[in-house]
């Protein structure tokens, strides 16, 4: 195994490693400006250390574990960005400029999608990530070092997250929120959690978790169905938590959290797009005080899913907004270049040889 990351220490840790070190409490500070603030690219340039102590943070940690392999571009300026990780697998987080804000936080600010796992368990049928199975987790360091590299590589702050990218952040969630701790803290990146959104294909008993975590953390929920029936057939998740016990755990995070929560609904073609999903949905949001992104379906290479007609889109938003729910028909960015679906890093891994659902040591 290869040593573990100075990026995965929370002040909390990196303070009890710097007792049991022997030195004096104050380092911590100046090693955390030096990593998440001035984003230095080797432990050797903390100046302001004695020689010993960047010696001894050598050996014991790496500062990176994130290697920027690639980066595309596209029209609107939507930029992905591939790592690859120590075990050769890849994830990816997409900058997102001039988000119109869809999540509740303000608009003009960048997000930045970030990946959870390598894979996904979930199998949600339309889903790219779902293809290729799930791999493992990300630790804390793999996640919050997303943010940090996309800082580095944009020179850009990044003022929104939405935990959207690659993996199902709730079954990772200690590695998740140790990572959370390791973004908002005033310390690192200072980043607002209410600027946070995890997004989820409904994992029952972690939405209970996260309603009780101390941080206003916003929440998205991947429905896609508004009827069992229908949602059952793209999302396995389903048959374990029924609409009825989503619906329940929601309740209870309404009953904890004063943000509103999001209804993401991909709109595919003749699956989950016909007018009574629409009336259902809307019965569902007023319910939940939730509102609705409608986000027409991006096509993933192997998968026949196909969008609906923008037309038929409109109706259906029109639906929503006629019965008093706030709806955003999201015309995503990005499409051009594969983003948020886990489709690059399939592409890079199937290049390099992985096959797509073996665990790689
Ligand atoms: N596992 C989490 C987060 C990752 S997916 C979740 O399910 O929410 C992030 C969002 O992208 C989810 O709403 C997911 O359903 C959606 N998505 C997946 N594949 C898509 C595709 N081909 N087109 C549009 N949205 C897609």
């Amino acid at each position: 195994m290869p040593l573990p990351a100075i990026t995965g220490l929370t002040p909390d840790a990196l303070a009890a490693w710097l007792k049991e070190a022997g030195e004096p409490a104050f380092r911590a500070a100046q090693i955390l400006e030096w990593v998440w603030q001035k984003k230095v690219s080797a432990i050797s340039a903390m100046s302001n250390l004695p020689v010993k102590l960047r010696d001894k943070l050598s050996t014991s940690f790496r500062l990176s574990v994130l290697e920027h392999t690639h980066t595309q571009g596209s029209a609107d300026t939507t930029r992905k960005l591939l790592f690859r990780l120590h075990d050769g697998r890849y994830v990816e987080s997409v900058l997102i400029p001039a988000n119109p804000a869809l999540y509740g936080e303000q608009s003009d600010r960048r997000t930045l999608c970030v990946s959870s796992q390598v894979g996904c368990a979930y199998g949600c049928k339309f889903c790219a990530s779902g293809l290729a199975g799930f791999t493992r987790n990300l630790d804390p360091a793999e996640i919050a070092g997303q943010v940090l590299a996309a800082e580095q590589l944009s020179g850009e702050r990044v003022d929104n997250l939405v935990f959207m990218g690659m993996g199902e952040p709730l079954a990772n969630l200690t590695n998740l929120f140790t990572a959370i701790t390791l973004v908002t803290d005033a310390k690192t990146l200072h980043l607002g959690a209410r600027h946070l959104t995890i997004s989820t294909a409904g994992l029952v008993p972690q939405i209970r978790q996260l309603a009780e975590h101390p941080q206003q953390i916003r929440l998205a929920i991947s429905l896609h169905g508004a009827s069992d029936e229908v949602r059952r057939q793209i999302m396995p998740v389903n048959q374990k938590w029924p609409l009825a016990e989503l619906i329940a755990a929601l309740d209870y995070w309404n009953s904890r959290n004063k943000q509103q929560l999001t209804l993401e609904y991909i709109l595919i073609h003749g699956v989950n797009d016909a007018l009574e999903q629409a009336r259902l949905l809307a019965r569902l949001a007023r319910r939940l005080h939730a509102k609705v992104n409608l986000i027409p379906y991006n096509k993933v290479l192997g998968l026949d899913w196909q969008r609906p007609p923008v037309a038929h889109c409109r109706a259906f938003r029109e639906v929503l907004t006629n019965a008093g729910v706030a709806a955003t028909l999201r015309l995503e960015k990005g499409g051009d270049i594969a983003a948020a679906c886990g489709q690059l890093r399939l592409i890079q891994e199937t290049q390099d040889g992985h096959s797509p659902n073996q665990p790689q040591a």
